[in-house]
């Protein structure tokens, strides 16, 4: 013990499983291999030998290391370390004394939890040494790698998604039954105006080859979790709720683009995890598909991040994009891209917006809303903006 104090001053001793009855085993252990295997939540050591072996197994850091110390053993002849897997990048032995055989793994990042027991395998009177290490993921070696890999998804999935599949866009009626939204003077209701335009705006997306899903195409109340879910069914590659707005002053008029903000996106990474239980959130182009029930741990944390963030940079480009377009044709509200909570905006399948058209309380709005011409004109700078962002 005193030796293990004196090196617990230089390195970090993490955790030790010790098995100090066997470690006075009279007997000589021969191993006749070693191998690693992936399991949930990190990697499996596995040692064969001919009988129990007595041992000891702990981490240590700076750099970060697993020792595994096996009493009295002798290697077989063809013994031979396997490759490297995952996080461990390199096996070696370690002196340690003539009594105690050191195996020592170089690990890529720290060991968060080390289990480890002998089994004995149906045949045979073979024994097997298992140690699982489950270990913390390096967050940034991840982000990098994870940026590229990005960068290189994102190019190919446009290029695949243009030639080769018509894009699905789920446009998204506000409102509708007994919810009308806003309204003016109870002669015209946002859940009218709102499902006009979807309507034209559908019609020309179809024309030049998209798939397109309104969320209601009557006068149907949805609950807004319904209408997420249904773009989710749907496998929307773009989600597009359509609003109109309304102000306590008549003079405000003008097109915004609202994309989630970060305040509601965390909070929401939450809530999508619980709400969705076994169910996987991520689409066929998600990165990655994840049981969120187990969705704990850091790692999968970290994907839902990701997904997020992907989904909110390319809503947040297509929102650009849009703004530029309608503005050819329509006047825009100041700052026309705002960031907020919306309900509807809170997945991390796909890229969405919330558009809202103009002010139902402004005269010339409200006139361009009941305009064949103007409705006509906006969605075809929708399906423009839409094009232009999947090029
Ligand atoms: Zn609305």
């Amino acid at each position: 013990m005193i030796f293990l104090k004196k090196i617990s001053k230089i390195i970090f001793l993490l955790f030790v499983i010790w098995n100090p009855f066997l470690l006075y085993s009279e007997d000589e252990v021969t191993v006749s291999k070693l191998r690693i295997s992936s399991i949930q939540g990190g990697l499996r050591v596995i040692i064969d030998a001919d009988q129990s072996p007595a041992y000891e197994v702990f981490s240590l850091k700076n750099p970060n290391r697993l020792v595994v110390d096996l009493a009295k053993t002798n290697f077989s002849e063809d013994f031979s370390f396997p490759a490297t897997k995952g996080f461990i990048k390199g096996i070696r032995f370690g002196s340690f004394n003539n009594d105690v055989s050191r195996i020592v793994f170089d690990l890529n990042s720290s060991v968060k939890k080390i289990k480890s027991r002998v089994r004995k395998p149906s045949s045979g009177s073979k024994r097997t040494l298992n140690i699982d290490i489950e270990n913390y993921i390096n967050i940034r070696t991840l982000n990098e790698k994870n940026k590229k890999l990005e960068k290189k998804q994102i190019k190919n999935f446009k290029k695949k998604y243009s030639r080769n599949k018509k894009l699905t866009i789920v446009i998204d009626p506000g409102h509708g039954g007994k919810d009308p939204g806003t309204s003016y003077q109870s002669l015209i209701s946002e859940k009218e105006i709102v499902l006009n335009f979807s309507s034209i705006l559908k019609k020309k997306l179809e024309k030049v080859g998209y798939r397109v899903y309104l969320t209601r195409s009557a006068d149907n109340f949805i609950k807004l979790k319904e209408r997420v879910e249904f773009a989710k069914r749907k496998g929307a590659d773009l989600f597009i709720s359509v609003h109109a707005d309304a102000s306590k002053y008549s003079s405000t008029r003008g097109f915004s683009v609202y994309t989630l903000s970060k305040k509601g996106l965390d909070r929401e990474a939450e809530k999508v995890a619980k709400l969705e239980n076994s169910l996987s959130v991520f689409s066929k182009k998600g990165l990655k598909g994840i049981n969120l029930r187990d969705a704990r741990n850091i790692k999968d944390q970290y994907y839902i991040d990701l997904a997020f963030d992907r989904a909110k940079n390319s809503s947040t480009e297509f929102a650009d994009i849009l703004v530029n377009k309608v503005e050819e044709r329509s006047e825009l509200l100041t700052r026309p891209h705002r960031y907020a909570g919306f309900a509807v905006l809170k997945s991390p399948n796909y890229p969405s917006v919330l558009v809202e058209l103009g002010f139902i309380t402004n005269d010339n709005d409200r006139n361009n809303f009941g305009n064949r011409n103007w409705q006509s004109s906006v969605a075809t700078k929708f399906v423009e903006a839409i094009n232009q962002n999947f090029q």
